[in-house]
């Protein structure tokens, strides 16, 4: 028997596949397929359980109870044909959300009001449940309304209905209510299921689509190492920190020399290929607590907390001598760079910071190029 349906289990899988995708039609969007297809899900499912309930009242010898449900399952299935035929989602929201807020109410109604009906009521609750989450909140209001009108309705008409009721036996009560209370949770445990997961998936693309666009903004496309916008941010709070605890903040420049040679004689590519490789040799030189920014062409700065301007000229020379390993493409030809070292001043603004260690730079351009220069104040 378990092998048997284990067997059957992809073949079943198929079936459901190929009828809740019936309702969905080319262009609808995610949100709305998943809607169609959970109401396809859910609206079949209380058909079938209809048809249960109903030959199950109709063998116990209650043929206008039993006819309730089997009536409500063949207007479900017209309106779900409609749909597939018509993929008019409103129409078939509606005309399902109105039948099963009658079912309840007419099968209640039919077994002799609340003494003998209520266990079935508990299915009433479902419209506005699914008006929440199928439409919006005003039509879940509204759902809810109809549901109270229909209470109240069925308390007034409740003692006409009470004398010509025929009980029903205690036990065949409670079985019908657990059962009623089970059907009806596990349907809107799906439905909560499918919502709160499709909401999981949506927020998660978001935030993914969000830290992507965040990194776009930041980044040097050529280099993938962090662009101006992203310096200016870091420097920022690097020098509010620095204002806030005092340790020492040191700044590197750094600017290839004679590149606009390299551009010239090797070409364009060949100079981006030089920007990478001159990129990818700073970032190399630094720890991951530091800060590597293309400034400009190829100008680059880094920032270096936590660290004195000493240190921070033994590193720019340990670069200098690295960078002297790039090789232009096309040719054996090696490359320099010149450096400018300085410290940032407490309460200092970050242009001012920069611009020193832009005329420390220079000084190093000026004294031969492929050389570090510290300028402090
Ligand atoms: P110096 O030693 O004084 O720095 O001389 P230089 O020739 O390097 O002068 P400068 O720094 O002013 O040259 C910058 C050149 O970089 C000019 C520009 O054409 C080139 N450049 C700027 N951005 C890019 C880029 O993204 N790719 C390439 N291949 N070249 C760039
Ligand atoms: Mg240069
Ligand atoms: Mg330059």
């Amino acid at each position: 028997m378990l092998d048997t349906f284990h067997r059957l289990r992809p073949a079943l899988r198929r079936l459901l596949q190929w009828w809740i995708t019936l309702g969905v039609a080319t262009g609808d969007s995610d949100d709305l397929r998943l809607k169609k297809a959970v109401l396809t899900l859910v609206s079949s499912s209380i058909a079938g359980l209809a048809v249960f309930w109903g030959v199950l009242y109709i063998a116990i010898g209650y043929p206008l109870p039993g006819a309730i449900p089997l009536g409500y399952s063949l207007l479900s299935l017209a309106s779900t044909l409609y749909f597939f035929r018509t993929k008019h989602f409103p129409f078939f929201c509606f005309s399902q959300q109105l039948l099963v807020l009658l079912l309840p109410f007419l099968l209640m109604w039919s077994l002799g009001g609340f003494a003998n009906g209520s266990v079935v009521m508990i299915w009433a609750i479902f419209a506005p449940f699914a008006a929440l989450f199928f439409n919006h909140l005003k039509a879940a209001t509204r759902w809810m309304a109809a549901f109270l009108a229909l209470l109240a309705l069925s308390a007034a008409i409740d003692p006409m209905l009470a004398a010509r009721a025929r009980p029903m036996p205690q036990y065949l009560n409670t079985l019908y209510f657990l059962m009623n209370l089970g059907g009806s949770l596990f349907l809107i445990g799906l439905m909560l299921y499918y919502f709160v997961r499709d909401r999981e998936i949506a927020y998660g693309r978001l935030l993914e689509s969000e830290a992507q666009i965040r990194e776009l903004m930041l980044t040097d496309p050529l280099t993938g190492v962090a662009n101006r916008r992203h310096l200016d941010d870091r420097l920022a709070m690097e020098l509010a920190r620095q204002t806030r605890y005092g340790q020492p903040l040191s700044v590197i420049l750094t600017d290839i020399d004679h590149f606009k040679q390299i551009n010239d004689t090797y070409g364009h590519a060949a100079g981006d290929v030089v920007i990478t490789a001159f990129a990818r040799t700073l970032e190399a030189s630094i720890r991951s607590t530091d800060f590597l920014a293309r400034y400009g062409g190829e100008e680059f700065v880094l920032l270096l907390p936590n660290t004195e301007a000493g240190e921070a000229a033994a590193l720019a020379e340990r670069m200098r001598e690295a960078v002297r390993h790039i090789r232009v493409p096309g040719s054996g030809l090696g490359i320099t760079a010149s450096f400018g070292v300085t410290l940032a001043r407490r309460g200092e603004s970050m242009s001012e910071v920069l611009s020193r260690a832009d005329e420390a730079m220079y000084l190093s351009k000026a004294g031969g190029r492929d050389r570090v220069t510290t300028l402090l104040d």
